[in-house]
Formats: C-alpha cells, sequence, structure tokens
C-alpha cells in the first residue's frame, strides 16, 4: 500500500487533469468547456455562455483564492479555498471555495457571472449542508418558471427571480434552507416543486429519478447521457463515463485499459461498443466507490485492486472487482423496483432531444431511436430485461443474489 502511495505520489503530475486540479482545482475549463457545449446555460436552455471566463477556476484563484487544500495524505490538493473581504459579498475562509460543479451551477446554469456571489452561495450550501448541483439546477427550474410566467412575483414574495439575478439567487438559498415561501416548493428539488407548481412546470424539471444534472451536457457526452438515464441515484456525473476521455488515443484511455478495447470512439457514439464501454465503467465506478477512493485520483483497476488486496489479505482479482461493481447495480436496479420505480423512470427529459439555439451543439440534439437502442442493449449487456429491465433470475443467481427475485418481481 505505500509502495502505491508512493508510486502516486510521484506520479499524478504526469497525469493532466490530477496535474491541473494540483493547480487549480476543478473549473478551469469553463471558457473551453463552453466552447464545445458541454457548460449547461440557463436551465440547459441556451447552449453558450458569453461570460464563461468570468468564472473560471483562474480568475477565482486571483481574485480569492488564498490556498489550496487537501484531503488527508493527497498530494493532488484540489480543494480552493477563498477568502472575500471589502466586498458585496463575504466569505469565510473556513468553509472551502467553489469547484466546477458549482461554479456551473450557481453560475452558467442561472445566467449568473458574479463570481463572488457564486463564492457566497457554495458558503451557504456548505453552513446548511446543501448539494450544489441539485440546488443549482432547482433554482434554474425556477428562474425558468419565473421568465415564463409560470412563477410570478406574488409566488416568490416579490424575490425577482430571473436569470442572471444572483441576490435573487442568494436570497431563495435562504428560503430553501429555512423552508420558507417559495423555499418550501423548491425545498425537495424540481420534480416534487413541479408537481405542486403544475402549468406544465415538469417540462422545465431537468432530473432523472427526481435528482437534477451533473455539469456536463448529455447532448455531447451521450454515452454520459445513457448513464444519465439508467443510473439507479439518477442523473449522476460521476456514474459512468464521459465519452471526451475516450475519443482519442492516450492517457485518457487508461481508465477502459482491461475493461475492453483501445479503440477511440466518437462522444456522440451510441453503438453497442460504446454502450459496452459506459456498461464497463459504470461497473468500475461501482467498484472504486465501494472502496471509497477519490476518483480524481487517477489510480488504473490493478492498482485499485492490488490496494485492496494489500490491506485486506484477499486474492481478489480483476474480475472479481468487476463483478462486485456488477452486483451493486443490479441490487441497487432491485431495490428501486422495490420501490416503484420502472423502466419509464430510465428517461431523460423532452429537452435533451432537441438542440441548443446557441453554441457549439446548435443543430445537435439526442436521436430518441438511438438512445432507446441503447439503452436496450445496455439492459441486456446488464442481463436484464431487454424490455422491462428487470434483472433475470439466472443474473441474478450468477451474482450470489437470488433471494432478490422476490424483490425484483413483486407478487
Ligand atoms: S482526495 Fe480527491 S478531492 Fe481530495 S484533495 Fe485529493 S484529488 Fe482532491
Amino acid at each position: 500500500m505505500r509502495d502505491l502511495a508512493r508510486w502516486m505520489n510521484t506520479n499524478y503530475m504526469n497525469f493532466s487533469i490530477a496535474a491541473g486540479f494540483h493547480e487549480l482545482g476543478t473549473g478551469a475549463g469553463m471558457v473551453s468547456g463552453n466552447a464545445i457545449g458541454n457548460l449547461p446555460v440557463r436551465n440547459w436552455r441556451d447552449g453558450q455562455f458569453d461570460d464563461a471566463a468570468m468564472i473560471q477556476a483562474d480568475v477565482l484563484r486571483d481574485s480569492y483564492g488564498v490556498a489550496m487544500e487537501a484531503c488527508p495524505s493527497c498530494q493532488i490538493r484540489c480543494k480552493k479555498v477563498v477568502e472575500l473581504e471589502n466586498e458585496s459579498y463575504k466569505v469565510d475562509r473556513r468553509n472551502g471555495g467553489p469547484e466546477y460543479e458549482t461554479l456551473a451551477a450557481l453560475g452558467s446554469l442561472l445566467g449568473i457571472n458574479d463570481l463572488a456571489a457564486i463564492c457566497r452561495a457554495n458558503e451557504l450550501c456548505s453552513l446548511y449542508s446543501l448539494d450544489t448541483i441539485s440546488l443549482g439546477g432547482t433554482i434554474a427550474f425556477a428562474m425558468e418558471c419565473f421568465e415564463k410566467g409560470i412563477l410570478t412575483l406574488k409566488d416568490t414574495a416579490g424575490i425577482d427571480l430571473r436569470f442572471g439575478n444572483a441576490d435573487a439567487m442568494l436570497k431563495v438559498i435562504e428560503l430553501i434552507a429555512q423552508r420558507q415561501g417559495i423555499g418550501d416548493i423548491l425545498a425537495d428539488g424540481s420534480r416534487a416543486a413541479a408537481r405542486r407548481i403544475g402549468r406544465g412546470a415538469a417540462e422545465l424539471a431537468m432530473q432523472v429519478k427526481g435528482i437534477e444534472f451533473g455539469m456536463h451536457e448529455p447532448r455531447l457526452k451521450q454515452g454520459l447521457g445513457l448513464i444519465y438515464s439508467i443510473a439507479a441515484q439518477g442523473a449522476d456525473h460521476m456514474a459512468g463515463a464521459h465519452d471526451t476521455f475516450f475519443m482519442q488515443e492516450g492517457r485518457g484511455m487508461e481508465p477502459v485499459r482491461s475493461l475492453d478495447s483501445l479503440d477511440p470512439l466518437p462522444a456522440d457514439d451510441l453503438s453497442t461498443a460504446k454502450v459496452d464501454r459506459v456498461k464497463n465503467l459504470h461497473l468500475l465506478r461501482n467498484f472504486s466507490d465501494s472502496l471509497v477512493t477519490c476518483n480524481f485520483v487517477p489510480w488504473t483497476l490493478r492498482q485499485q485492486v492490488d490496494m485492496l488486496r494489500a490491506l485486506t489479505g484477499w486474492d481478489y482479482t480483476d474480475f472479481e472487482a468487476l463483478r462486485q461493481g456488477e452486483r451493486v447495480a443490479t441490487m441497487a436496479r432491485v431495490f428501486n423496483l422495490r420501490e416503484g420505480l420502472t423502466a419509464a423512470d430510465d428517461q431523460l427529459p423532452q429537452r435533451f432531444f432537441s438542440p441548443t439555439p446557441r453554441g457549439a451543439l446548435k443543430g445537435t440534439a439526442i436521436d430518441p431511436e438511438a438512445m432507446k437502442r441503447a439503452k436496450r442493449t445496455f439492459y441486456i449487456l446488464m442481463g436484464w430485461d431487454p424490455i422491462t429491465g428487470v434483472p433475470t433470475q439466472e443474473k441474478l443467481e450468477q451474482l450470489g443474489i437470488a433471494w432478490a427475485v422476490a424483490e425484483a418481481v413483486p407478487a
């Protein structure tokens, strides 16, 4: 274990992503993400954020950054520390700084370019234990409802909840945390809020299984779009593949070594080869999450298995690791089925099947038929029924969880 830790501490700078995180944490690629269409803008509607450069990690470091911090023993040290004094918004350095997901969820997704306000919103989320992704997705939903007249000044008690209004965002965060007024409606997320609001609001709730999207565009990363729709936990960007890593040969392909071929595949590809890769990376993520390793540290599957062997003495293999990841995915599937979810819940919002009006993805949408086929292929590769997505008895037996048959198919 010490050898592995020493190796990573010596070599992490050779991995461009980890080296970049050491310097700036996440969020260094707001402009480049905007240029390829990955950055979500105004509730995933607009496709291009003209102020992306104003909320980049280097601007944040130069304006308000005071240090980089680390989780225990990690040399990558990706965590930003910010401090704001004598600004419109004050932020205490003890409450951390915004990472990429927060810069996007409380920035471009809301049409907000005010870094100081984003830092303050991030601090409020730390203090109130609010997830910044779900919070940003829910406020973006509310802002679009407000723009369309589905919510009015009467509903918001006078808060001008339009896109770009940073003060309104901060007021609404307080109301959500205190469950007061409009905050009480929004506190359970966009899906629950849409059900209470009605009047067509559901169309504007960008969520799967009640979880708002990570800040990565599924019209660009279509394999991620597949996993957003199928993952048991909803639209989680950490549940699997980010297609843009696997478009060309090089170090970005490293995570798929020992999972499948090293053939590059386009980001919008939804062929069987891509679905197989998406599935395998989902299983790998499940295994890594079970180890409680950080996804930013570029461990290979082999290294993670070696860690497990070293720490437990188990004679574990790569095959068993992926089988364990498969068992996690299948048990989570069974859990959802028992709770009443069906294949119909494996569905992206309609918005992603239409192109954005501006930006790099102008004219690009997910083909609904291709996504439907990919979903069916995913089910088949997982040993689930191709139509219902229910794990087959044979698969449950193979995974050593035959007892779950009764849970998967309630009497
Ligand atoms: S463990 Fe992960 S999140 Fe923590 S400092 Fe290291 S890279 Fe960053």
